[in-house]
Protein backbone atom coordinates (compact mmCIF):
# COMPACT_ATOMS: atom_id res chain seq x y z
CA UNK A 1 0.00 0.00 0.00
CA UNK A 2 1.54 3.78 -0.58
CA UNK A 3 1.06 5.62 2.26
CA UNK A 4 0.46 9.42 1.93
CA UNK A 5 3.65 11.47 2.43
CA UNK A 6 4.14 13.11 5.12
CA UNK A 7 4.22 16.82 4.87
CA UNK A 8 7.23 18.76 5.71
CA UNK A 9 8.30 20.62 8.49
CA UNK A 10 6.53 18.42 11.21
CA UNK A 11 6.95 19.00 15.23
CA UNK A 12 9.26 16.00 16.72
CA UNK A 13 6.73 15.25 18.42
CA UNK A 14 4.44 13.85 15.26
CA UNK A 15 7.75 12.40 13.70
CA UNK A 16 8.55 10.39 16.87
CA UNK A 17 4.52 8.61 16.37
CA UNK A 18 4.68 9.13 12.56
CA UNK A 19 7.98 9.24 10.90
CA UNK A 20 9.50 5.78 9.01
CA UNK A 21 5.75 3.88 8.43
CA UNK A 22 5.76 1.86 5.62
CA UNK A 23 2.85 -0.04 5.47
CA UNK A 24 1.88 -3.22 3.74
CA UNK A 25 -0.57 -4.11 1.35
CA UNK A 26 -2.76 -4.68 4.46
CA UNK A 27 -2.81 -0.92 5.59
CA UNK A 28 -2.15 -1.82 9.34
CA UNK A 29 -2.22 1.22 11.65
CA UNK A 30 0.47 -0.02 13.83
CA UNK A 31 3.90 -0.82 12.47
CA UNK A 32 4.68 -4.24 10.78
CA UNK A 33 7.60 -7.04 12.55
CA UNK A 34 9.44 -8.31 9.41
CA UNK A 35 10.52 -11.04 11.29
CA UNK A 36 12.46 -12.93 8.28
CA UNK A 37 16.15 -13.35 7.35
CA UNK A 38 15.50 -13.46 4.00
CA UNK A 39 13.24 -11.80 0.81
CA UNK A 40 11.98 -13.86 -2.22
CA UNK A 41 12.97 -12.73 -5.22
CA UNK A 42 10.74 -11.62 -8.32
CA UNK A 43 12.93 -12.76 -10.82
CA UNK A 44 16.80 -14.03 -11.33
CA UNK A 45 17.35 -10.60 -13.00
CA UNK A 46 15.73 -8.76 -10.43
CA UNK A 47 17.86 -10.32 -7.74
CA UNK A 48 20.58 -10.00 -9.27
CA UNK A 49 19.98 -5.76 -9.86
CA UNK A 50 19.15 -5.88 -5.84
CA UNK A 51 22.64 -7.55 -5.27
CA UNK A 52 24.17 -5.27 -7.31
CA UNK A 53 22.39 -2.25 -5.59
CA UNK A 54 20.83 -1.35 -8.76
CA UNK A 55 17.36 -1.94 -7.76
CA UNK A 56 15.84 -1.19 -4.69
CA UNK A 57 14.27 -3.95 -2.95
CA UNK A 58 15.34 -6.33 0.36
CA UNK A 59 17.47 -9.55 -0.10
CA UNK A 60 18.74 -10.53 3.19
CA UNK A 61 18.65 -9.14 6.98
CA UNK A 62 22.22 -8.41 6.92
CA UNK A 63 22.32 -5.91 4.27
CA UNK A 64 18.25 -4.75 5.56
CA UNK A 65 15.22 -5.55 6.79
CA UNK A 66 12.06 -3.13 6.21
CA UNK A 67 11.71 -3.26 10.10
CA UNK A 68 15.19 -1.72 10.27
CA UNK A 69 14.48 0.47 8.33
CA UNK A 70 11.82 2.23 9.59
CA UNK A 71 14.11 2.27 13.20
CA UNK A 72 16.58 3.99 11.37
CA UNK A 73 13.98 6.53 9.65
CA UNK A 74 11.87 7.23 12.79
CA UNK A 75 15.65 8.10 14.64
CA UNK A 76 17.32 10.13 11.60
CA UNK A 77 13.89 12.23 11.43
CA UNK A 78 13.96 13.29 15.30
CA UNK A 79 17.81 13.56 14.76
CA UNK A 80 17.61 16.10 11.89
CA UNK A 81 19.99 13.57 10.04
CA UNK A 82 19.73 12.73 5.93
CA UNK A 83 20.45 9.24 7.14
CA UNK A 84 20.94 6.76 10.15
CA UNK A 85 21.81 3.06 10.50
CA UNK A 86 20.84 0.69 12.85
CA UNK A 87 23.65 -1.41 15.01
CA UNK A 88 23.17 -4.60 17.29
CA UNK A 89 24.08 -2.49 20.01
CA UNK A 90 25.40 1.26 21.44
CA UNK A 91 28.59 -0.56 21.30
CA UNK A 92 28.40 -2.04 18.14
CA UNK A 93 27.62 1.69 16.33
CA UNK A 94 30.87 2.72 17.80
CA UNK A 95 32.59 -0.11 16.52
CA UNK A 96 31.31 0.69 13.37
CA UNK A 97 31.99 3.97 13.34
CA UNK A 98 35.55 3.51 14.36
CA UNK A 99 36.07 0.57 11.29
CA UNK A 100 34.81 2.73 9.12
CA UNK A 101 36.27 5.85 9.74
CA UNK A 102 40.27 5.23 10.91
CA UNK A 103 42.95 3.27 9.56
CA UNK A 104 46.41 2.24 11.16
CA UNK A 105 48.20 5.45 11.76
CA UNK A 106 44.84 7.93 12.48
CA UNK A 107 44.41 9.35 15.32
CA UNK A 108 41.16 9.83 17.75
CA UNK A 109 40.62 12.90 20.57
CA UNK A 110 38.25 11.51 22.94
CA UNK A 111 36.96 12.84 26.50
CA UNK A 112 38.37 10.92 29.20
CA UNK A 113 34.65 10.61 30.88
CA UNK A 114 33.20 8.75 27.86
CA UNK A 115 30.96 5.41 28.73
CA UNK A 116 33.77 3.00 30.17
CA UNK A 117 33.14 0.50 27.04
CA UNK A 118 33.63 3.24 24.96
CA UNK A 119 37.42 4.01 26.47
CA UNK A 120 38.28 0.46 26.13
CA UNK A 121 36.99 -0.04 22.63
CA UNK A 122 39.38 2.92 21.47
CA UNK A 123 41.78 3.10 24.04
CA UNK A 124 42.66 -0.66 24.07
CA UNK A 125 41.19 -2.94 21.28
CA UNK A 126 41.64 -0.13 18.54
CA UNK A 127 45.45 0.23 19.64
CA UNK A 128 45.96 -3.06 18.26
CA UNK A 129 45.56 -1.79 15.11
CA UNK A 130 47.41 1.17 14.99
CA UNK A 131 45.24 3.66 15.55
CA UNK A 132 46.20 6.40 18.35
CA UNK A 133 43.49 7.99 20.94
CA UNK A 134 43.85 10.45 23.29
CA UNK A 135 41.79 11.47 26.26
CA UNK A 136 40.99 15.21 27.24
CA UNK A 137 39.11 16.61 29.86
CA UNK A 138 35.07 16.62 28.82
CA UNK A 139 35.09 20.27 30.02
CA UNK A 140 38.20 22.18 28.68
CA UNK A 141 37.89 22.80 25.29
CA UNK A 142 41.97 24.12 25.37
CA UNK A 143 42.66 20.31 25.95
CA UNK A 144 40.86 19.51 22.87
CA UNK A 145 42.25 21.72 20.65
CA UNK A 146 46.07 21.36 22.03
CA UNK A 147 45.65 17.62 20.99
CA UNK A 148 44.67 17.62 18.02
CA UNK A 149 47.52 16.21 15.22
CA UNK A 150 47.96 16.19 11.19
CA UNK A 151 46.41 12.66 11.68
CA UNK A 152 43.91 13.60 13.33
CA UNK A 153 40.31 11.92 12.00
CA UNK A 154 37.75 11.96 14.78
CA UNK A 155 36.84 13.73 18.00
CA UNK A 156 34.55 11.91 20.18
CA UNK A 157 32.24 13.27 23.01
CA UNK A 158 29.35 12.16 24.72
CA UNK A 159 26.92 15.21 26.32
CA UNK A 160 26.13 14.41 29.17
CA UNK A 161 28.81 11.93 30.65
CA UNK A 162 28.00 8.51 32.05
CA UNK A 163 27.58 8.55 35.34
CA UNK A 164 29.32 12.56 36.37
CA UNK A 165 27.12 14.44 34.13
CA UNK A 166 29.99 16.52 32.82
CA UNK A 167 28.88 18.47 29.91
CA UNK A 168 30.62 19.71 26.43
CA UNK A 169 30.31 22.55 24.19
CA UNK A 170 29.05 20.61 20.94
CA UNK A 171 29.67 23.73 18.71
CA UNK A 172 33.16 24.29 20.08
CA UNK A 173 34.15 20.90 19.72
CA UNK A 174 32.69 21.01 15.78
CA UNK A 175 34.54 24.18 15.14
CA UNK A 176 38.15 22.00 16.43
CA UNK A 177 37.32 19.18 14.16
CA UNK A 178 36.58 21.16 11.25
CA UNK A 179 39.69 23.41 11.59
CA UNK A 180 41.19 19.71 11.91
CA UNK A 181 39.70 18.39 8.64
CA UNK A 182 38.37 15.83 11.05
CA UNK A 183 34.64 14.56 12.17
CA UNK A 184 33.34 15.19 15.37
CA UNK A 185 31.02 12.54 16.44
CA UNK A 186 28.51 12.92 19.49
CA UNK A 187 27.27 9.83 21.40
CA UNK A 188 23.41 11.48 22.27
CA UNK A 189 22.75 8.10 24.53
CA UNK A 190 21.60 10.60 27.91
CA UNK A 191 19.80 13.54 26.38
CA UNK A 192 18.09 12.24 23.62
CA UNK A 193 17.54 13.90 20.46
CA UNK A 194 13.91 14.80 23.20
CA UNK A 195 16.50 17.48 24.31
CA UNK A 196 19.34 18.07 22.64
CA UNK A 197 20.03 17.71 18.12
CA UNK A 198 24.11 17.71 18.21
CA UNK A 199 23.59 17.68 13.85
CA UNK A 200 21.79 20.87 14.75
CA UNK A 201 25.15 22.39 16.91
CA UNK A 202 27.58 21.33 14.38
CA UNK A 203 28.36 17.91 14.97
CA UNK A 204 28.83 15.60 11.90
CA UNK A 205 27.65 11.90 13.53
CA UNK A 206 25.47 11.24 16.34
CA UNK A 207 25.79 7.42 17.92
CA UNK A 208 22.81 6.20 20.12
CA UNK A 209 22.25 2.89 22.60
CA UNK A 210 18.78 1.99 21.27
CA UNK A 211 19.15 -0.19 24.72
CA UNK A 212 18.72 3.11 26.63
CA UNK A 213 15.85 5.84 26.25
CA UNK A 214 14.65 5.49 22.72
CA UNK A 215 13.42 1.75 24.06
CA UNK A 216 12.66 3.33 27.25
CA UNK A 217 11.30 -0.14 28.76
CA UNK A 218 13.97 -1.97 29.19
CA UNK A 219 13.80 -4.77 26.47
CA UNK A 220 15.83 -4.93 23.77
CA UNK A 221 19.76 -4.15 22.83
CA UNK A 222 19.91 -1.57 19.96
CA UNK A 223 22.25 1.11 18.38
CA UNK A 224 22.73 3.46 15.49
CA UNK A 225 24.78 6.01 13.73
CA UNK A 226 22.95 9.41 12.48
CA UNK A 227 24.73 11.32 9.56
CA UNK A 228 25.24 11.96 6.28
CA UNK A 229 23.48 9.70 3.56
CA UNK A 230 26.99 10.04 1.73
CA UNK A 231 28.52 8.15 4.73
CA UNK A 232 25.45 6.09 5.68
CA UNK A 233 25.12 4.54 2.10
CA UNK A 234 28.84 4.89 0.88
CA UNK A 235 30.76 3.95 4.28
CA UNK A 236 28.72 2.17 6.71
CA UNK A 237 25.83 0.19 5.02
CA UNK A 238 29.01 -1.37 2.98
CA UNK A 239 30.04 -2.06 6.07
CA UNK A 240 28.02 -3.52 8.18
CA UNK A 241 26.69 -6.04 5.05
CA UNK A 242 30.44 -7.52 5.51
CA UNK A 243 30.93 -7.01 9.30
CA UNK A 244 27.62 -7.85 10.26
CA UNK A 245 26.84 -5.73 13.64
CA UNK A 246 23.48 -5.72 12.29
CA UNK A 247 20.10 -4.66 14.35
CA UNK A 248 17.59 -7.44 14.66
CA UNK A 249 14.22 -6.82 12.87
CA UNK A 250 12.16 -7.43 16.21
CA UNK A 251 14.64 -5.02 18.07
CA UNK A 252 13.95 -2.23 15.45
CA UNK A 253 10.35 -2.70 15.58
CA UNK A 254 10.43 -2.63 19.85
CA UNK A 255 12.65 0.41 19.87
CA UNK A 256 10.97 2.42 16.90
CA UNK A 257 7.70 1.78 18.93
CA UNK A 258 9.48 3.25 22.38
CA UNK A 259 9.94 6.17 20.19
CA UNK A 260 6.48 7.42 19.93
CA UNK A 261 6.41 8.20 24.08
CA UNK A 262 9.92 9.33 23.90
CA UNK A 263 9.11 12.73 24.07
CA UNK A 264 6.68 12.38 27.30
CA UNK A 265 8.66 9.75 29.06
CA UNK A 266 12.29 11.90 28.58
CA UNK A 267 10.46 15.17 29.83
CA UNK A 268 8.66 12.86 33.05
CA UNK A 269 11.33 11.55 34.39
CA UNK A 270 13.60 14.72 34.04
CA UNK A 271 11.19 16.55 35.82
CA UNK A 272 11.52 13.60 38.83
CA UNK A 273 15.29 13.47 38.27
CA UNK A 274 15.50 17.47 39.04
CA UNK A 275 12.98 17.07 42.04
CA UNK A 276 15.22 13.82 43.14
CA UNK A 277 18.45 16.14 43.05
CA UNK A 278 17.33 19.08 44.76
CA UNK A 279 16.30 16.78 47.93
CA UNK A 280 19.62 14.80 47.54
CA UNK A 281 21.66 18.20 47.45
CA UNK A 282 20.26 19.20 51.16
CA UNK A 283 20.88 15.94 52.68
CA UNK A 284 23.59 15.84 55.17
CA UNK A 285 25.05 12.16 54.27
CA UNK A 286 25.26 13.33 50.88
CA UNK A 287 28.78 15.09 49.84
CA UNK A 288 28.14 16.18 45.89
CA UNK A 289 25.64 15.51 43.37
CA UNK A 290 26.31 15.76 39.76
CA UNK A 291 23.05 16.88 37.88
CA UNK A 292 23.04 19.56 34.68
CA UNK A 293 19.74 21.15 35.94
CA UNK A 294 20.74 22.33 39.22
CA UNK A 295 22.75 25.47 39.45
CA UNK A 296 25.78 24.09 41.23
CA UNK A 297 26.41 22.12 38.25
CA UNK A 298 29.51 23.69 36.89
CA UNK A 299 28.55 23.55 33.35
CA UNK A 300 24.75 24.19 33.83
CA UNK A 301 24.15 27.43 32.37
CA UNK A 302 25.99 25.67 28.88
CA UNK A 303 23.72 22.63 29.75
CA UNK A 304 20.27 24.18 29.99
CA UNK A 305 21.22 26.31 26.63
CA UNK A 306 22.44 22.98 25.27
CA UNK A 307 19.55 20.70 26.18
CA UNK A 308 16.49 22.54 26.35
CA UNK A 309 16.34 23.62 29.75
CA UNK A 310 16.00 20.78 30.73
CA UNK A 311 18.84 18.56 32.74
CA UNK A 312 18.43 14.88 31.62
CA UNK A 313 17.13 12.20 34.05
CA UNK A 314 20.41 10.63 35.19
CA UNK A 315 21.84 11.67 38.96
CA UNK A 316 25.02 10.75 40.34
CA UNK A 317 26.13 11.36 43.52
CA UNK A 318 28.51 10.96 46.48
CA UNK A 319 28.61 10.00 49.99
CA UNK A 320 30.15 11.66 52.39
CA UNK A 321 32.88 9.45 54.30
CA UNK A 322 36.81 9.82 55.83
CA UNK A 323 38.47 6.92 53.34
CA UNK A 324 37.45 5.08 50.08
CA UNK A 325 37.07 1.74 51.13
CA UNK A 326 34.69 3.34 54.18
CA UNK A 327 32.47 5.51 50.77
CA UNK A 328 32.58 1.82 48.91
CA UNK A 329 30.28 0.58 51.49
CA UNK A 330 28.53 3.09 52.54
CA UNK A 331 27.53 3.43 48.91
CA UNK A 332 27.05 -0.61 49.09
CA UNK A 333 24.36 0.14 52.32
CA UNK A 334 22.61 3.04 50.56
CA UNK A 335 22.03 1.04 47.24
CA UNK A 336 21.25 -2.15 49.35
CA UNK A 337 18.63 -0.76 51.52
CA UNK A 338 16.25 0.59 48.41
CA UNK A 339 13.10 -1.66 47.49
CA UNK A 340 11.41 0.18 44.76
CA UNK A 341 14.78 1.06 43.09
CA UNK A 342 16.73 -1.53 40.64
CA UNK A 343 20.11 -2.40 41.36
CA UNK A 344 21.17 -2.82 37.87
CA UNK A 345 23.20 -1.16 35.44
CA UNK A 346 21.44 -0.31 32.70
CA UNK A 347 19.17 3.88 32.43
CA UNK A 348 16.83 5.16 30.25
CA UNK A 349 14.38 2.79 31.74
CA UNK A 350 10.72 3.88 32.92
CA UNK A 351 11.65 1.92 36.19
CA UNK A 352 14.48 3.70 37.93
CA UNK A 353 18.01 2.05 38.16
CA UNK A 354 20.11 2.38 40.77
CA UNK A 355 24.53 1.61 40.63
CA UNK A 356 27.84 1.73 42.17
CA UNK A 357 29.86 2.54 38.78
CA UNK A 358 33.24 2.01 40.46
CA UNK A 359 32.68 -1.79 40.72
CA UNK A 360 30.63 -1.99 37.64
CA UNK A 361 30.29 0.33 34.06
CA UNK A 362 33.52 1.44 35.27
CA UNK A 363 35.28 -1.40 36.95
CA UNK A 364 36.78 -3.03 34.18
CA UNK A 365 39.35 0.45 34.18
CA UNK A 366 42.28 0.74 35.69
CA UNK A 367 42.67 2.70 39.17
CA UNK A 368 43.67 5.78 36.92
CA UNK A 369 41.66 5.80 34.55
CA UNK A 370 39.21 5.73 37.02
CA UNK A 371 40.08 8.56 38.73
CA UNK A 372 40.79 10.01 35.21
CA UNK A 373 36.99 9.65 35.11
CA UNK A 374 36.17 10.98 38.54
CA UNK A 375 34.58 7.20 39.30
CA UNK A 376 35.29 7.68 42.92
CA UNK A 377 33.85 4.78 45.41
CA UNK A 378 31.27 6.65 46.87
CA UNK A 379 29.50 7.24 43.79
CA UNK A 380 26.14 6.25 43.40
CA UNK A 381 24.41 6.84 39.65
CA UNK A 382 20.49 6.53 39.82
CA UNK A 383 18.55 6.72 36.68
CA UNK A 384 15.16 8.33 37.38
CA UNK A 385 12.19 6.40 35.65
CA UNK A 386 8.40 7.44 36.42
CA UNK A 387 7.55 6.23 39.66
CA UNK A 388 6.24 8.50 42.49
CA UNK A 389 8.70 11.08 43.62
CA UNK A 390 8.00 10.63 46.95
CA UNK A 391 8.56 6.82 46.97
CA UNK A 392 12.07 7.02 45.66
CA UNK A 393 12.70 9.68 48.12
CA UNK A 394 11.57 7.21 50.77
CA UNK A 395 13.67 4.63 48.99
CA UNK A 396 17.12 6.92 49.33
CA UNK A 397 15.78 8.19 53.01
CA UNK A 398 16.17 4.29 54.24
CA UNK A 399 20.09 4.17 53.61
CA UNK A 400 21.21 7.60 53.55
CA UNK A 401 19.39 8.67 57.15
CA UNK A 402 21.23 5.95 59.08
CA UNK A 403 24.95 7.49 57.67
CA UNK A 404 24.30 11.09 58.62
C1 LIG B 1 24.93 2.12 27.32
C2 LIG B 1 25.75 3.13 26.62
C3 LIG B 1 26.48 2.80 25.47
C4 LIG B 1 26.54 1.39 24.94
O1 LIG B 1 25.31 0.94 24.48
P1 LIG B 1 24.91 -0.62 24.48
O2 LIG B 1 23.60 -0.62 23.77
O3 LIG B 1 24.86 -1.08 25.89
O4 LIG B 1 25.97 -1.33 23.72
C5 LIG B 1 27.21 3.79 24.85
N1 LIG B 1 27.23 5.05 25.34
C6 LIG B 1 26.53 5.40 26.42
C7 LIG B 1 26.58 6.80 26.90
C8 LIG B 1 25.78 4.47 27.12
O5 LIG B 1 25.12 4.83 28.22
Amino acid sequence: MTDRELPDHLHPDTLAVRAGVARSQYGENSEALYLTSCFVQPDAESSARRFASEEEGYTYSRTSNPSVTGFERRLAALEGAEAAIGTASGMSAILLMAMGLLKAGDHVICSQSMFGSTIKLLGSEFGKFGVETDFVSQTDVAQWRAAVRPTTRLLFAETPTNPLTEVCDIRALAAIAHDAGALLAVDNCFATPVLQRPLELGADLVIHSGTKYLDGQGRVMAGAICGSQKLVDGVFAPLIRSAGMVLSPFNAWVVQKGMETLSVRVRAQSANALEIAQWLERHPAVERVFYPGLPSHPQHALAMAQQDGVGGAVISFSVKADHPEQARRRAFHVIDSTRVCSIATNLGDVKSIICHPASTSHGRLSEAQRLAAGVVQGLIRLAVGLEHVPDILADLSRGLDTLA
